[in-house]
């Protein structure tokens, strides 16, 4: 029996076979998937990545064969082999991590992921609201799985554009709906180093914003040094496209990667976002305090503002207020907040007054 499981995977089953002529199927199926082909005029090369589970040596029950078939294949791709066969080493280390993989390319049709909203207060004169969204995964039988722990599988195996759609088309229409209702609201969205290399990216975008009636300039995409750095070319046309399309740019992380000053100066970013690591350690460390205080100067001097994450407490509060940085992020302020709870925080809460008696003499003028 030959299926389509979905997307670009399809599985074979045969009965009353043994491991090797299993391996010789496979075999002769890659031989065949990797004959040049031609689409609409250009040359196309498929690699196709096949993995091999039996019954009785690799499991009984068709689930957990057809899972460590999936572990396997993932396997192949990650190692670039064409064919790997299931192996109990697999259980030991990978296992988690490639069920994981597996498991993560139904999230989405299956409605396990989700956002969260994490607040960030201008401390300057501002009459607008700002969240971050954040994805969670609620896994079916693992229960929640943090980012960074699936963000990065999702861009071994190109789920993560995907999941990036996704996160976009929710975040996009949440905005305009908070907008709709009276809400000042922006949305900063992560975006992954490979979709910064993701020609179509900008085009999607417009789509969403036409669809949904948001504005581009309540988005602010967020790209990390990275992502950058890794094909700064391709990186940069793409970022310069996003920005004519009206969206701001954020680069994230900012510090634990390499940028210089020098390349910073040709991005068209409008934020820098100091990441959470040096911000938690500034009154401790002098190293880490020299960091956020130059990088406050620097982005400045450059026309950027500066949001500094990871905020835990006053001091460093007050400290950040007193170097002169822009917005602030973190458990202090708020921890995210699931969809339904960002309104009431945005107009309960103290650390948003400034921004609502702006609006409100706004609207009153
Ligand atoms: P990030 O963009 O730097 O996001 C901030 C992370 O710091 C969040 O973790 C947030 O919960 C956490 N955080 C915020 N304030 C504090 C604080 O005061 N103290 C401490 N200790 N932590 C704080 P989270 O949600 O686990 O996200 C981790 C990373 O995963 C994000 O880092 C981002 O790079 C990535 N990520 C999250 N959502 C998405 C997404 O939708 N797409 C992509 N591509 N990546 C995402
Ligand atoms: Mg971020």
């Amino acid at each position: 029996t030959v299926a389509r499981l979905g997307g670009d995977e399809f599985a074979i089953l045969m009965s009353g076979c043994r491991l090797s002529d299993a391996q010789r199927v496979a075999e002769a199926v890659a031989r065949a998937l990797e004959v040049k082909t031609t689409l609409n005029g250009h040359a196309v090369d498929v690699h196709p990545s096949i993995g091999v589970a039996v019954c009785p040596d690799h499991g009984h029950d068709p689930g957990k064969l057809l899972q460590r078939a999936d572990i396997a294949m993932h396997a192949a791709k990650q190692d670039k082999l064409r064919i790997v066969t299931w192996d109990d080493r697999y259980e030991e280390n990978g296992e988690k991590r490639l069920a994981l993989m597996s498991d993560l390319k139904k999230a989405v049709d299956n409605e396990e992921l989700a956002l969260i909203y994490q607040p960030r207060v201008a401390l300057g004169d501002c009459g607008e609201h700002f969240v971050e969204a954040l994805v969670r995964w609620q896994h079916p039988t693992r229960g929640l799985v943090p980012p960074s722990e699936f963000v990065p599988l999702a861009e071994q195996t190109g789920y993560i554009r995907t999941i990036t759609q996704w996160v976009l088309g929710q975040a996009i229409a949440q905005c305009a709906e908070w907008r709709n209702r009276g809400l000042p609201m922006n949305i900063s969205i992560n975006i992954a180093a490979c979709d910064l290399l993701d020609a179509d990216l900008p085009a999607r975008l417009a789509q969403l914003f036409e669809k949904d009636g948001c504005a581009a300039q309540w988005i602010t995409l967020e790209v990390t040094e990275n992502a950058i750095v890794g094909d700064p070319g391709h990186a940069l046309k793409n970022l310069e496209r996003l920005h004519e399309l009206g969206c701001k740019l954020a680069l994230d992380d900012y510090g634990t990667g390499y940028s210089t000053l020098a390349y910073l100066r040709r991005l068209p970013l409008d934020e820098l976002k100091i990441d959470k690591s040096f911000t938690m350690g500034m009154m401790a460390d002098a190293g880490d305090s020299l960091i956020v205080r130059s990088t406050i100067e620097l982005a400045h001097k450059l026309g950027l503002a500066v949001i500094a994450g990871g905020v835990e407490d006053e001091a460093t509060l007050n400290e950040l207020r007193a170097l002169g940085c822009d917005a602030v992020q973190g458990f202090l302020v708020s921890r995210p907040l699931a969809t339904e709870d960002v309104p009431s925080w945005v107009r309960e809460s103290p650390w948003t007054r400034p921004a609502r008696e702006k609006t409100s003499l706004r609207r009153v003028s």
